[in-house]
């Protein structure tokens, strides 16, 4: 069976076709520019298939878009599969689910409109999902189609995890809660670690640290997230590659009044102009910021020092909120890849059972356990897999 995973954006898709029972991809590639100018770019994973790279070919909508897709896979001379009856279905990412969604579903006409009214929610990406959807529906008539959300695995959070401390009625009548982003990839590693430690994942604690230019750590408790950092939006929690993460929102009065600024002008700056990037006035990279330390710039080093220790602290309450804690993830681009950044983020986490393993840990981007053999929490470095998790859950509902 061939799933063809689709992430579209506004102005930009993402396609993997791979085969969920064997995990075998076949082909990748981005469009980009779409209702610009157009950009094209297909990396078949086959021997003797030619690429093709930001070729320009005319987008001016997703259904352009899609159509170059599906040409390139079944292109005669690079193409990776016969024909188009060799898609099964399509796996569509999409960011919000509200509270509607608790689980990736096939879409139908309802499910189509539960997903529109979500909109509010994410106005910037779900939109964006939608028109994927329905430019693939065009193009592959009859071909079974599955929603799979960024905020479903989170939909296991009690009460007590997802309610903020405002007035009831936001949360009642404007469904204003903690919903979490990233559920994919938590769920993901989460079910990797489970395979590692040889365990039913009905039995551990763990702690996942989805670490990249967005991040954030979620305590999965017997399979089910419990716990998440990122909140109504993934603006909060920890500080990122450019957004602010956690901080007073009486800050933005103050700026606000002392400068003038807009609420569009404040969030821009949150999104945009903090985190990583913010402190250190250099980089939202941990590349650039490790090379700014070694040189010496202290707001580099006290970048990744402050990143290290807001991980460290939500690491500590997750274990508070599991009662213990089995095993702690670390997982894209700066997890699987930041030696230095996961090693400054465990030690101190001795007094919990967590011992590192120095040689283990030099290394990126490869599945393996970090911590020592005699380390009582295990640490795993498991590179995220969205798309094969988008690929499963959609081979697992169209059978
Ligand atoms: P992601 O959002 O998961 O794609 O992660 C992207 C981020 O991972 C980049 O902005 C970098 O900060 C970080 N990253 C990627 N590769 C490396 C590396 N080799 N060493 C340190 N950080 C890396």
């Amino acid at each position: 069976m061939n799933v063809l995973v689709i992430n579209a954006g506004s102005s930009s898709l993402k396609y993997q076709l791979l085969n969920p029972a064997t995990g075998a991809l076949l082909a990748k590639g981005l469009c980009e520019r779409i209702g610009i100018d157009g950009k094209f770019t297909y990396k078949p994973q086959l021997e003797g298939k030619e690429a093709i790279k930001a070729a320009d070919v005319a987008m001016p909508t997703h259904n352009e878009a899609i159509a170059a897709v599906l040409n390139a896979l079944v292109d005669e001379k690079n193409g990776v599969i016969g024909s188009m009856k060799e898609i099964d279905a399509v796996g569509h990412r999409v960011v919000h689910g509200g509270e509607k969604f608790a689980k990736s579903v096939v879409i139908t006409d309802e499910v189509m409109a539960a997903i529109e009214e979500c909109n509010p929610l994410a106005p910037l990406h779900n939109p964006a999902n939608i028109i994927g959807i329905k430019a693939c529906q065009q193009l592959m008539p009859g071909v079974p189609m599955v929603a799979v959300f960024d905020t479903a695995f989170h939909q296991t959070m009690p009460p007590v995890a997802y309610t903020y401390a405002i007035p009831y009625e936001y949360y009642e009548n404007d469904k204003v809660r903690r919903y979490g982003f990233h559920g994919t990839s938590h769920k993901y590693v989460a079910s990797r670690a489970a395979d590692m430690l040889g365990k039913p994942i009905e039995s551990l604690k763990l702690i996942s640290c989805h670490l990249g230019n967005g991040s954030s750590v979620t305590a999965v408790d017997g399979g089910k997230s419990v716990e998440t950092s990122m909140g109504f939006t993934p603006l909060a929690g920890l500080p990122m590659g450019t957004r602010a993460g956690d901080i007073d929102a009486g800050i933005l009065e103050y700026l606000m009044n002392k400068y003038g600024y807009s609420i569009g002008e404040m969030l821009s700056i949150l999104n945009k102009k903090s985190g990583m990037e913010g402190i250190s006035g250099v980089s939202s990279d941990f590349r650039d910021l490790e090379e700014g330390a070694e040189k010496g710039s202290e707001r580099c080093a006290l970048a990744r020092e402050k990143f290290a220790y807001e991980v460290k602290k939500l690491i500590g309450a997750y274990a508070a909120v599991m009662g213990g804690v089995d095993a702690i993830i670390f997982t894209a681009g700066v997890g699987e890849n930041d030696a230095l950044e996961r090693m400054q983020i465990a030690s101190g986490l001795e007094y919990m059972g967590v011992k590192m393993d120095e040689d283990a840990n030099n290394v990126r981007g490869e599945e393996r356990v970090i911590s020592a053999t005699d380390s009582k929490v295990k640490v795993l470095l498991i590179p995220t897999n969205e798309e094969l998790m988008i690929a499963m859950d959609t081979a697992s509902l169209v059978g």
